[in-house]
């Protein structure tokens, strides 16, 4: 309590109203990640002295890896550092990754939530009809929590994650049936979502160039699109496969957690312009990042957060769905079986690996290494060394370190180096991030 005092009194003069508004914070942590007392204390500005910039515009997509970013402006993580985020909701990927070459001085966005390699690819201009942008990844954002949802029309086929036991001569069978070939989407190309599929499909002895149609479909038509035939399969995070799978249209084939426990999934980028020009706001970003995924991790705070997100103002989607999503309740397989397994949910902070949150290189660099292996972005991505090279200048981990060290992270789970070290994916193929041709020679389908 006298620590407390003393901080408040620390502050006393320079609270600015706004920003400590008593109740409508909650519990933000305190320096040692537990809870800062009741909901109706007055939190002190934890820090707004010298930020470069108070203000920064970021985008988010309505699906749960946003959470961090919403809890932090909704619950006064970003505020509590001297930060005011304007986060805007992006009708899709495209429009996000528009608005960022946009920046917000054009009346788009400075960064926000990404799939991978979208930010590496937007730094090179090869998504952007060649307009080269430079960008930062500051943070995971989320782990887990995505999956491939498929259709009850194949129920027949038992998809599971592992094809080759569940499902052999599946994709064969539904072409000569059908006359036309299984179809899976995505809501982005060349990124995450496709990658997973793609990953599945492959390590199932599929060849997803050959055996598969593989489709974009904007995500406000995905629900109807796998009840009429659109597609088989979908690849996306939650809500949209628990959603498929209360709605009855389909069901949870495969997790991405299955594939590859505590994986990488999307993260916090922005304009490396603004990074630059404002580092201490960018570690103030940061620091209230880390404080709203602590707090997300919690579970005794995932019915709030799941109030919180389900509203009109944020998600708009059922509260049921994101309460069941955020929990990781699923219905795995073509049965439907129910499981509660919140280490296979969405993880936000802890994991078996450490914490989720820090940017290690060896993990954004899989998805370049990935592209690669599909071939994705020829002239930009052909080699190990160019994707290296692409990714360290994209990749930055000081920040992270250093706001983490400033919310009173304890130096245990502050990771000092670059790599997590080697990565097992459900089929056994191993990711050494000290040697990823080995990686990509070990693969047995590739384009
Ligand atoms: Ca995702």
């Amino acid at each position: 309590m006298a620590k407390r005092r003393r901080v408040l009194a620390l502050f006393s003069g320079t609270l600015i109203s706004g920003l400590v508004l008593s109740g409508c914070l909650g519990n933000p942590p305190n320096r040692d990640g537990t809870s800062a007392g009741s909901a109706s204390t007055p939190i002190p500005v934890a820090s707004n002295a010298n930020l470069e910039v108070k203000t920064i515009s970021l985008g988010y997509i309505p699906i749960l890896e946003a959470a961090p970013l919403v809890i932090g402006v909704h619950k006064g993580f970003f505020a509590r550092h001297g930060l005011e985020v304007n986060l805007s909701k992006q009708s899709s990927w495209g429009s996000a990754r528009d608005n960022l070459v946009l920046g917000a001085a054009g009346g788009g966005i400075d960064g926000g939530q990404w799939q991978l390699p979208m930010p590496q690819m937007i730094s090179e201009g090869a998504i952007t009809n060649g307009k080269k942008v430079p960008m930062v990844i500051l943070a995971m954002l989320m782990s887990q929590g995505n999956g491939i949802a498929a259709s009850n029309t194949v129920k027949d086929g038992n998809l599971t994650v592992d094809l080759k036991t569940s499902s052999p001569g599946f994709f064969d069978k539904f072409s000569q049936k059908q006359g036309r070939k299984f179809k899976a989407a995505y809501t982005f190309p060349k990124a995450n979502q496709e990658i997973w599929i793609r990953y599945w499909l492959a390590a199932g002895g599929v060849n997803p160039d050959q055996a598969v149609e593989l489709l974009k479909v904007p995500a406000p038509e995905t629900l109807q699109g796998m009840r009429n035939g659109t597609m088989e399969a979908f690849s996306t995070g939650d809500p949209w496969p628990t959603r498929i799978a209360k709605d009855d249209i389909g069901f949870l084939a495969a997790t991405t957690a299955q594939i590859w426990k505590s994986h990488p999934e999307e993260y916090l980028a922005v304009r490396s312009e603004w990074v630059d020009k404002h580092p201490k706001s960018a570690v103030a970003l940061l620091k209230g990042l880390i404080e709203a995924q602590i707090w997300l991790d919690k579970p005794e705070n995932k019915d709030e957060a799941a109030t919180i997100l389900s509203s009109r103002k944020w998600f708009n989607v059922p509260l049921p769905v994101l309460q069941a999503a955020l929990k990781g309740q699923y219905k795995l397989g073509a049965s439907g079986t129910p499981e509660t397994n919140p280490a296979m949910g969405p993880l936000y902070w802890n994991s078996d690996r450490g914490v989720i949150s820090y940017p290690y290189k060896s993990l954004t660099l899989w998805f370049l290494i990935e592209s690669i292996r599909w071939k994705f972005f020829p002239g930009t991505v052909e080699t190990v060394a160019q994707a290296k090279a692409i990714n360290d200048k994209v990749t930055r981990e000081d920040l992270w370190r250093q706001a983490a060290e400033e919310v009173g992270v304890p130096a245990k789970d502050i990771p000092t180096g670059s790599s997590r070290g080697k990565e097992t994916f459900f089929d056994g193929v191993v990711y050494d991030p000290e040697n990823p041709q080995a990686y990509l020679n070990s693969l047995k389908i590739k384009k």
